[in-house]
Order: C-alpha cells, then sequence, then structure tokens
C-alpha cells in the first residue's frame, strides 16, 4: 500500500543519514585517533611451505574508538583513503611495523600500502627515510600493494617499484586475481611475491574455477620466479592442497589470526607457530 511505501522510504532514508553521520564521525575521529593512541598493530605470521617457519609477519592496523568499539580496517582504510589522513596514518604504520621488526631475530614485517599512499610524491623517499630512522635493513620489510595501485599509471609504478626491489626492499602484489591484471601484464612490475587473494583460497574445495585459477597462478608466477603467498588459509585442507600445487607461503587462521605485538614477539623468537 502507499502507506507502507511511505514508512519504509522514511526508514531508508534514516538509515542513509545514520550511515552518514557514522562515516563524518569516522572522518572526524580518524585524525584524533592517532593523537589518542587509539590506533594499534596486530601482526599475522606467514609460514614457509617446506618447514612452516615464520618467515615474517603482515601488519594489521586496528582502532579502538571510545564510540564503536574496535573499528575494522576494511571500513575506515577507505574513508582515510579519500583523504590525506591516510598518509598521517600510514606514516604512523609504517613507523611502529619497523620500531616492531627491530626486535625480531630474522622474519620480515609486510605492510599494506594503499593506491593513494602509493602514488604520493617521492614515495620511495618515505620509504627509505622511515628504514633509516628506524635502523633498519631494507630486506625486513614486504611492501603490499594492490593491481589497482600500480596499473592507473604503469609506466610510473613500474620505475617506482624497480627502484625500491633495487635497494633490497620485498614487494608483493595483494589480493591478486581480484583486479584487471593478468599474469602477462605484470611482468613489467619488479616483484618479489604474489598473494593470492582470500577468495580463490576459500572457493577452493568448493568450486572447480577457484582451484584451477590457485593452480594456474601458481604454476605461472612460479615460473616468473615469484614467490607465492596463499592468504586466508583456514583449513588443513586447504594447507595440503596449496602444498601441493606448490606455493612458497602460507598465512591465514589455520596458522594463527592477526596477534598483539607481544605475542608476534614470542612467536618470532621460536620461529614457529605454537
Ligand atoms: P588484506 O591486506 O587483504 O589483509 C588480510 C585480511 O584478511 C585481514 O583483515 C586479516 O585479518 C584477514 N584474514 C587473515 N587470515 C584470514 C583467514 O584465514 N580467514 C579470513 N576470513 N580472514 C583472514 P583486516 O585486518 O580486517 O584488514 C582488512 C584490510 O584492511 C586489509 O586486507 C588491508 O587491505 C587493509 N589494511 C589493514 N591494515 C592496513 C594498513 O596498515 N594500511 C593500509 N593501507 N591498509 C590496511
Ligand atoms: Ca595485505
Ligand atoms: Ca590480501
Ligand atoms: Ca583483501
Amino acid at each position: 500500500s502507499k502507506r507502507a511505501g511511505r514508512g519504509v522510504v522514511r526508514i531508508f532514508d534514516e538509515s542513509m543519514d545514520e550511515g552518514i553521520r557514522f562515516r563524518r564521525r569516522i572522518e572526524g575521529g580518524l585524525s584524533q585517533a592517532l593523537e589518542r593512541d587509539e590506533l594499534t598493530l596486530s601482526y599475522q605470521p606467514i609460514v614457509s611451505r617446506d618447514t612452516l617457519e615464520v618467515v615474517g609477519f603482515e601488519a594489521l592496523v586496528r582502532w579502538e574508538t571510545p564510540d564503536y568499539g574496535s573499528v575494522s580496517p576494511a571500513m575506515f582504510i577507505p574513508i582515510a583513503e579519500e583523504s590525506n589522513t591516510i598518509h598521517e596514518l600510514g606514516d604512523w604504520v609504517l613507523a611502529a611495523a619497523l620500531a616492531q621488526v627491530r626486535t625480531w631475530p630474522g622474519q620480515y614485517v609486510s605492510v599494506n600500502f594503499s593506491p593513494r599512499q602509493f602514488r604520493r610524491p617521492n614515495f620511495v623517499g618515505h620509504i627509505v627515510q622511515a628504514v633509516q630512522h628506524a635502523g633498519v635493513e631494507p630486506s625486513r620489510l614486504q611492501i603490499e600493494i594492490t593491481e589497482t595501485a600500480i596499473f592507473d599509471d604503469a609506466d610510473r609504478a613500474a620505475d617506482t617499484l624497480y627502484r625500491l626491489r633495487q635497494m633490497g626492499f620485498r614487494i608483493a602484489l595483494d589480493d591478486f586475481g581480484t583486479g584487471y591484471s593478468s599474469l602477462y601484464n605484470i611482468r613489467k612490475f619488479a616483484l618479489d611475491s604474489l598473494k593470492i587473494d582470500r577468495s580463490f583460497i576459500d572457493g577452493m574445495g568448493r568450486e572447480r574455477e577457484s582451484a584451477a585459477i590457485v593452480h594456474s597462478i601458481i604454476h605461472l608466477g612460479r615460473a616468473l620466479g615469484l614467490g607465492i603467498i596463499a592468504e586466508g588459509v583456514e583449513t588443513e585442507a586447504q594447507v595440503q592442497a596449496l602444498r601441493i600445487a606448490g606455493a612458497s607461503h602460507l598465512q591465514g587462521f589455520f596458522f594463527s589470526s592477526p596477534i598483539d605485538a607481544g605475542t608476534a614477539q614470542a612467536m618470532a623468537d621460536r620461529r614457529f607457530i605454537g
């Protein structure tokens, strides 16, 4: 009926307003979050396929807000990414991650950089300055970027990655398989590893297509001399399938969820999970 229809519209409008209000609070709160010490990093181990030794940790940012509790980076990174707030946040993340990697015996820390961060003028200079300031070798930092970051201005991106890799930084292409790129057009980029997106790992046991995609990424990636990190590994069956398929590294809840810095420190010293 007409009345019910109006009701639906009104409820919809109100939830839109609520969404916009939430968004504005996030935008405003983010810049204060840094000053108030509300951000932390969690660390998720990355293990080698052959020995299951912990070779590195991915740093994942967390935000504990007074009003909304723990807000997911999947929620606030895209908002930060729309303004220069992402730079302030990213600088904090990088400095915190590098301070941590210094205390580990040999593992690297893998840090996510959004497209806007990667395209920042003098991105290379920022990274170099950060590792020098922290007193950390470039090989202890893995830079995770997505296909979106490199394809919009491919020539410039290729140059940036080449310079970073020459200096010894590790470069991983994150969420691989979800964008428009193919293994054919990534060959001009100086990469160390591909991270196969978790959606394909998730589908492996259920859909023939996902399993086929995972196998072909691993096969061709290795032919190009790239390491292959499988993310979002949750089950023993996935571990077995990925080991047989030849992924070089594994990461996911099966091994460990992201953990706090102290727990990561202890794991780094032991060199193994558990
Ligand atoms: P991502 O880079 O793809 O990170 C992997 C996400 O998958 C993380 O979510 C991680 O907690 C989650 N994950 C890990 N293992 C498993 C698993 O076995 N199963 C499932 N279902 N999930 C798993 P998180 O921490 O919520 O981060 C979400 C996204 O936010 C990240 O996706 C990344 O794109 C972004 N992000 C996180 N930290 C940062 C940061 O410091 N800077 C930037 N620019 N982006 C960040
Ligand atoms: Ca990542
Ligand atoms: Ca990913
Ligand atoms: Ca992702």
